[in-house]
């Protein structure tokens, strides 16, 4: 059973090669942005606190998103590709109790270094889709939907995330420096992360990604 962590900036393109893997190597993609999205939409005390914080760019506390992520991996059966997860050092510690518990090896980790005016310009045009998922860039040609504002994928209107402005970037990338960073030196004391850095298109990057996990 094949499992992947990706660690990366905010924008750092994790949605889109987490997609691209899942397809490859046939993966459960589990995004915890996506998933505390959905618990947002709920009309309930719990989803309004987890909407404000998303659209702060501050991160939802540890308790809520292992929950999530443990319900989610109760119910699974095949390997999968973690996408936003873990966000801080002390998430890192419960899921590695969590994968011991539940007998799963921990699998890849692999760390996306990619500089941070990189990114910024990157998530001023990004579009979502909020059907399938598929995400869109109309600032850089060829990530641009095929029809203005309707995604290629399931003809949805596209939308653009409530955290992707200048301000909540800013915030989210401290967060990132702060909390999640960290990460990096924790699994790396511990053997397991691979990294690829660069200002690399979506398709280099894909290739990178191929070429650690495929050689394990
Ligand atoms: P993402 O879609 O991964 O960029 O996540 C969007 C937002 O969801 C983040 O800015 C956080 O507010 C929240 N979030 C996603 N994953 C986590 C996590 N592992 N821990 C805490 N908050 C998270």
């Amino acid at each position: 059973m094949k499992n992947i962590i990706l660690i990366a900036p905010p924008a750092a393109g994790k949605g889109t090669q987490s997609k691209l893997l899942s397809s490859e190597y046939n993966l459960t993609h589990i995004s915890t942005g996506d998933l505390l999205r959905t618990a947002s939409q709920k009309n309930d005390e719990m989803g309004s606190l987890i909407k404000g914080l998303i659209d702060s760019g501050s991160l939802v506390s540890d308790e809520i998103v292992i929950n999530l992520l443990k319900d989610t991996l109760d119910n699974l059966n095949s390997g999968y590709i973690l996408d936003g997860f873990p966000r801080t050092v002390n998430q890192a510690e419960k899921y590695l109790d969590m994968l011991e518990e539940l007998n799963i090896p921990l699998g890849d980790v692999i760390f996306i270094d990619i500089p941070k005016d990189v990114i910024k310009k990157r998530i001023i045009g990004r579009l979502v889709c909020p059907n399938c998922g598929a995400v869109y860039n109309n600032l850089i040609e060829e990530n641009k939907p095929l029809k203005e504002g309707i995604c290629n994928e399931c003809s949805s209107e596209l939308i653009k995330r409530k955290d992707d402005n200048e301000e909540t970037f800013d915030k989210r990338y401290d967060t990132y420096v702060k909390e999640t960073y960290p990460l990096v030196e924790f699994f790396k004391d511990k053997g397991v992360l691979s990294t690829i850095s660069g200002n690399l298109s979506k398709e280099e990057t894909f290739d990178m990604l191929k070429q650690i996990i495929g050689n394990k």
